[in-house]
């Protein structure tokens, strides 16, 4: 059971949820709540004042039943096995609600890339990549960016590999440039799925996004683009906050001028248009959409009551605690939970890893096109199922991702 604090302990608690409505064979209950593999690994790192630092790097492949283990690498100094098997488990979900041909995987590093230069980033990420070599590939592990990570490390990562292998292989990992197999809007993708399903959240619910307000906590890769693509929506971008600060501003953000100033000043904090934002007040603003896009463990019991919004939107994995999703479900919120809302990245980087193989590659209209439909499709089945059972759409897509998953573990039987 879930030790306190313990995100694999949150993850189990999500899973036990749907498993029980479900009436989970206990075997396969064993099978689905216990990683596949756990690797470890010690990075040691000349740094440029010439000491050697040692880092722990961590990947683990919770689930390869329906295909290949897939799932991002994050750059963290609080990463730590608990929480890189968590958010593998959820990797493993999330592809099964997606109907993509993966199983889940996830790899950290404990460091602080804001403290390192590029030439230590790129050390640690070659390293890194050399010491699990053996166990990634295209058939076998695909890694993406994740917290801190990025197109950058993605091509460090796979000329490491190809390196190894003695051959160029593009299809180890997805997120990376265009120029070299990345696949047009990747970047945008898991922030257009989150637009995505905040749209057929807001239909189901029977509210316009025009004119609506949303506030959006985590500025990166997730929450800018989300923003950006809800304002073009005609959503009123009101607050945003960030590691450093936050930025309120009743008319609306300037999103555009923010992510400007963003890139320069790395932060929100003292953007000029706006009036600032203490970052605890994200949770209280009476808005009509929030969307946590920053990290695990931000919605809890402690703020959950505060919340006026009346749908949230998680674009980060696992932002909200099991309790604070119960008070949150008896309150009438509609959450529409990580594992459905933040599954655009990985899709459009399964999308990726097809162009790779085919080496044949879309425009960035077609890749657009067929994540739209998937996240339509997915969105569905989860809602169909809460109708059905009556239940919050986040049991709703554990039990759409563990029903896949169990349906072929028991077709694909037990070997010994
Ligand atoms: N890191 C992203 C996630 O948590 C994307 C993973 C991927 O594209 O493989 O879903």
């Amino acid at each position: 059971m879930a030790s306190h604090g313990s995100v694999f302990g949150a993850m189990l608690q999500e899973f036990e949820g749907a498993a029980r409505i479900l009436n989970l064979d206990p075997g396969l209950w064993k099978m689905l709540t216990h990683p596949k593999r756990q690797i470890i690994v010690s990075c040691p790192i000349q740094m440029d004042n010439g000491e050697i630092e040692v880092f722990t790097g961590y990947r683990v492949q919770y689930n390869i039943t329906l295909g290949p283990a897939k799932g991002g690498i994050r750059f963290h100094p609080d990463v730590s096995l608990d929480e890189v098997t968590a958010l593998a488990a959820w990797m493993t979900w999330k592809c099964a609600v997606a109907q993509l041909p993966f199983g889940g995987g996830k790899g950290g590093i404990i460091c602080d890339p804001t403290r390192m230069s590029r030439r230590e980033l790129e050390a640690l990420t070659r390293r890194y990549t050399a010491e699990i070599v053996d166990l990634i590939g295209p058939e076998k592990d695909i890694p993406a960016p994740d917290v801190n990570t990025n197109e950058q490390v993605m091509a460090w990562f796979m000329d490491t590999y190809s390196m190894h292998v003695g051959h160029t292989s593009t299809a180890v990992v997805t997120g990376k440039p265009v120029e070299m197999g990345g696949s047009l809007g990747r970047r945008e993708a898991t922030g257009r799925g989150v637009m995505i399903t905040t749209r057929e959240a807001a239909r189901h619910l029977g509210f316009d996004l025009q004119g609506a307000t949303v506030s959006v906590q985590g500025f990166g890769n997730v929450g800018s683009v989300a923003a950006a693509l809800l304002a073009q929506l005609g959503a009123k971008v009101v607050a945003v906050t960030d590691w450093k600060g936050g930025v309120y501003n009743a008319a609306g953000l300037d999103i555009p001028a923010l992510l400007d100033y963003t890139q320069q000043h790395r932060s929100v904090d003292g953007f000029p248009h706006a009036e600032a934002l203490d970052r605890p007040a994200i949770f209280g603003l009476d808005v009509d959409v929030f969307v946590p896009a920053a990290l695990e463990n931000q919605i809890t019991v402690e703020n959950a009551d505060q919340i006026k919004a009346k749908l949230i939107v998680e674009g980060a994995n696992g932002p909200t605690t099991p309790d604070a999703h119960a008070l949150l479900h008896k309150r009438g919120v509609f959450v529409v939970p990580d594992i459905l809302a933040n599954a655009g990245g990985v899709t459009t980087s399964y999308f990726e890893w097809v162009q790779d193989r085919h080496g044949y590659f879309w425009n960035e209209a077609e890749v657009n096109e067929k994540l739209e439909a998937k996240m339509v499709q997915a969105f569905a089945a989860v809602l169909e199922t809460a109708e059905r059972y009556k239940i919050d759409m986040r049991t709703a897509a554990y039990i759409v991702a563990i029903n896949r998953v169990a349906t072929v573990t028991k077709m694909r039987g037990m070997y010994a």
